[in-house]
This record gives C-alpha cells, sequence and structure tokens, in this order.
C-alpha cells in the first residue's frame, strides 16, 4: 500500500535523525490521516519533548487520543490549547466534539463557531448540524450521513465509525466537503490583518462600514444606504480576505456563497435557496454577504437552457435590491475575476454600483502576506522586505507557493542531514524565483476589455495598474 511504503521510508528516515522534527511531525500526521491511532500517539508523545509547546503537535495528540476513545486524556490537553491565542482551529473543533459528546452542546457550538472563525476550511456541515448550528438549506436533501441514529439525544455516539473517519479528515484538513449549507462566520481578522490595501479601505469605510454606523446621517444628506460592492481583480489578490476582513472591522456576521455551488448544488432549487441565504443574513444583522464567483451567474444565463438561469439571476437581483425586504444592516460583497462577463442589470443604481479594483499586493501587502504566511513556522531573521521586492505581480496565492516550494526543498535536506534547519531569506528569494507569477495573465485578458470595451470608464483602474 502507497500509504505504508511513505510510512516505513518516513521511519527509515528517522532512524538516520532520531531529532529531525519535521520528519516526526510529518510522521505522527500521516499515521493519524490513515486512522492509526495508537502509532500516531506514539509519534506525537515523540516528538513533543522536542517542540513541547507546538500546538499543532498537542492538537496531533489530543486527536490520537480522541480517535482512540481516550477521551478524558484529549479534553485536558485540548482545555489547555484553546486557553492559547495561537489555538489552532482543530483544537477548537476537537473540543467541539468533546462538548458535545458530553452533553453541553451550546459551548460546543460556540467552539465549532471558533474554529471556523479561525479556519474556514474545516467547516463540517455534518457537525454543525448536530449542533444546531443552522444550515441555510437544511432541507434540501435528507441528510443521509445523519448518523445520530440512537435516538437519546446524547451524542454519546460521537466518536463512531464514521466520526473516526471525520477525525482523520478533520486533521487532513479537507473535512466539510462544499454543500449549500452555510455558517454565520465571525470573522477574527479585521483590517489590521490585511496588508497595504488602503485605498480599498478607505472606500470600504466610506462606502459601507459608516453608512452602517451613521444611517441618519446618510440618509439627511439623501445618500442611499445598502446596495452592494463588486470587487473584481486577479484571482488569489485578496478579495475573500478583504470581504472576510471588512467583516471582522465591523463586528458582523460573515456569510460566504460560493455562486457556482449554488448552481451545482440547488438546481431546481435555487431560487428558494438564494432567498433563504438573503434572510439568513437579514436575521443576522450587521452581516456581511459575500458572493465569491459572482461572473457564474451571468454566465448562467446564457448557458442554461430555459429558464433557469434567467430566473436564478432575477432573484439575486431583486434580492439586492431589496425589493420583498429590506436589506438594512446587510452588507453586500460580490468578487469575480472576471466582471466583464456580468450583466449590465447588476451595476444599476443600488445593486452593484460600486466596483472597485482588488489589483495584485503592492510592496506592503507582500511583505505583510508573507508575514502571515510564515508565522509559526520555523524561520530565522527573514527580511520579508526584501522577499517582497522579489516578488512583483505575484498575488497571495502565488506567495503561497513561493512558501511551499521553500519549505519542501528544506525538509529534503533537512532529510538528508539529519538536522531541521530554519529557513532563510535565502531559501525563500531562491523559491521565488521559481514561481512564476500568475497575475500577468489575467492582466493579458482584462487589457483588452479596459481598451476596447471600457464603458463609462469602468475599467480605468485596470488602465492605471498597467501604466504603473
Ligand atoms: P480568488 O479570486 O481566487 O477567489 P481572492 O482574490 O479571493 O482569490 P484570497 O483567497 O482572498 O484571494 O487571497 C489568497 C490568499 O492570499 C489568502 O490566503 C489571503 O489570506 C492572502 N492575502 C491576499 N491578499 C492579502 C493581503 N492584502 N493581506 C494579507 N493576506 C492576503
Amino acid at each position: 500500500m502507497a500509504g505504508d511504503d511513505a510510512i516505513r521510508a518516513l521511519r527509515d528516515a528517522l532512524r538516520l535523525s532520531p531529532e529531525n522534527l519535521p520528519l516526526r511531525r510529518h510522521l505522527a500526521s500521516s499515521l493519524l490521516g490513515l486512522g492509526r491511532a495508537e502509532d500516531a500517539e506514539a509519534e506525537f508523545r515523540a516528538a513533543l519533548p522536542l517542540a513541547p509547546n507546538d500546538p499543532e503537535l498537542q492538537a496531533g495528540l489530543a486527536l490520537a487520543f480522541a480517535q482512540q476513545g481516550k477521551y478524558p486524556l484529549a479534553l485536558v490537553i485540548v482545555e489547555g490549547l484553546i486557553q492559547r491565542p495561537d489555538a489552532p482551529a482543530r483544537a477548537w473543533l476537537l473540543s467541539a466534539r468533546l462538548l458535545l459528546r458530553s452533553g453541553n452542546q451550546v459551548e460546543a457550538a460556540d467552539h465549532y463557531r471558533q474554529a471556523v472563525a479561525i479556519d474556514p476550511e474545516v467547516a463540517d456541515a455534518n457537525l454543525a448540524d448536530r449542533l444546531g448550528v443552522r444550515p441555510v438549506v437544511s432541507d434540501l436533501e435528507d441528510d443521509e450521513d445523519d448518523d445520530d441514529d440512537d435516538g437519546d439525544g446524547d451524542g454519546i455516539e460521537l466518536f463512531d465509525e464514521d466520526d473516526d473517519a471525520l477525525v482523520r479528515e478533520v486533521w487532513a484538513g479537507n473535512a466539510g466537503a462544499p454543500g449549500p449549507e452555510i455558517d454565520v462566520e465571525r470573522p477574527a481578522l479585521n483590517f489590521k490583518d490585511v496588508g497595504g490595501m488602503e485605498g480599498l479601505k478607505e472606500e470600504i469605510r466610506i462606502k459601507i462600514i459608516h453608512p452602517l454606523a451613521h444611517p441618519d446621517l446618510y440618509r439627511a444628506y439623501g445618500k442611499p444606504i445598502g446596495g452592494g460592492i463588486l470587487l473584481y481583480g486577479p484571482p488569489g489578490c485578496g478579495k475573500t480576505h478583504l470581504a472576510r476582513a471588512t467583516a471582522g472591522e465591523i463586528h458582523a456576521g460573515f456569510l460566504a456563497v460560493g455562486i457556482n455551488d449554488v448552481l451545482d448544488m440547488w438546481m431546481g432549487n435555487s431560487e428558494r435557496n438564494l432567498h433563504e441565504v438573503f434572510d439568513q443574513a437579514r436575521r443576522n444583522t450587521p452581516c456581511v454577504l459575500f458572493f465569491d464567483e459572482v461572473d457564474a451567474l451571468a454566465a448562467s444565463r446564457s448557458d442554461l437552457k430555459g429558464g433557469a438561469g434567467r430566473q436564478v439571476v432575477n432573484q439575486f437581483l431583486a434580492e439586492t435590491d431589496g425589493v420583498q425586504d429590506r436589506n438594512d444592516g446587510v452588507l453586500i460583497l460580490a468578487a469575480t475575476n472576471a466582471p466583464w462577463h456580468l450583466d449590465a442589470a447588476f451595476r444599476r443604481p443600488g445593486r452593484f454600483d460600486r466596483i472597485l479594483f482588488v489589483p495584485p499586493p503592492d510592496l506592503a501587502a507582500r511583505a505583510a502576506i508573507l508575514r502571515v504566511l510564515c508565522r509559526g513556522k520555523p524561520v530565522q531573521d527573514i527580511d520579508f522586505d526584501h522577499i517582497a521586492r522579489k516578488t512583483d505581480g505575484f498575488s497571495g496565492a502565488d506567495l503561497k507557493a513561493v512558501l511551499d516550494v521553500a519549505i519542501e526543498r528544506k525538509l529534503r535536506e533537512a532529510m538528508k542531514a539529519g538536522v531541521p534547519k530554519p529557513l532563510t531569506t535565502k531559501d525563500l528569494a531562491s523559491a521565488a524565483s521559481n514561481v512564476k507569477p500568475s497575475t500577468r495573465e489575467w492582466f493579458a485578458t482584462a487589457r483588452n476589455y479596459a481598451l476596447y470595451s471600457n464603458q463609462g470608464g469602468l475599467y480605468d483602474e485596470i488602465l492605471k495598474h498597467l501604466k504603473r
């Protein structure tokens, strides 16, 4: 089995360098991912003396305990972990499971929300359901995964076979297959976590944050409140990050909806469910309602045969207009990489009449992103500004690729040398020269629209950026 071969290779490498922390961590996580909890426990125990305070290792050991049914031991670790500001999302998630198991559903739901606020990737529709964290479209399908079949409501069967698989998925970081259920997040990040982008933050403050805080003043001057902001720009450059930070900035809820998911998953029920998403936002004000890939709606207009696509679009526009219901306290943000595919109807006043260009991160933003990405990794005096200067045109996602390349190389070196070494400025600089910035291709397309189809100066910002 491929998994077994990999484990054997890791064990061989560790025999040569037993103090190699990254290797040991990798082996322990792999074992956990394979459901070999007892072996994983032994490896986490062996790794922890090398880094006793490492929150990921502690969370790993707690998960290994939980997988074996050693819940009290798991609980002791998790309780300590979640007191720390750097507790990983998985620790909160495990805490939620353990609390639910002991019948404390309210606190469990809180801890689940905290986990998702730290890392939305850990969202788990099945667990959310059990916790009563309201899914948006609970009635869409019969919950065939619902294994809470003991019917006694005590949740004691939490770590049954299926859940072991879920614990493995939580560890592997891919829990919560994309589906229509959406949690209202409470993002912990705010504008301080968004590197650079000062102009954009100011625009968002003036256009949506201030009107929300001082509605009377705005009304007195005849300024409309509501409507949405459309963020557009090359992929991976922080549109979602900025939207999430906007919610955090005003302590609002955050509802993220991928339009492609809507269209894939909700076929047939799309309008009703779209309405429910808006309603959920209205019930949770103040709330930032964020639609990603919104251009997919426009594409649906021509791609979908018959009236289905059109109806979804019309429903979407009616909801943003707030014709049937008022959208007070709901800030609608949408993002697209292809604004030129959007129907002009989207840009009518009161809809997405405010359209902001999110360019690739500037120098300050790149340094900030790199700092965030290096958090918690073994690094040594990195000159972030130097790397930022070397990565003009890189998106946030490209910068992540730079770090991945550097870490992979370092890991290989560490395996050979038998000693783990921290990442240096040189490592990052050399990795950066091997990663191609992905935004250039986008600008090649965008340039044509900006030059030849720039109605009302819609894409002036792109031209300005290209002239830099
Ligand atoms: P897509 O169009 O592909 O959905 P996007 O524009 O929404 O991409 P994000 O997902 O927000 O991009 O950003 C990609 C990554 O870069 C994220 O991990 C985000 O945290 C990071 N990032 C981007 N811009 C910034 C920034 N200004 N400050 C801090 N982190 C950033």
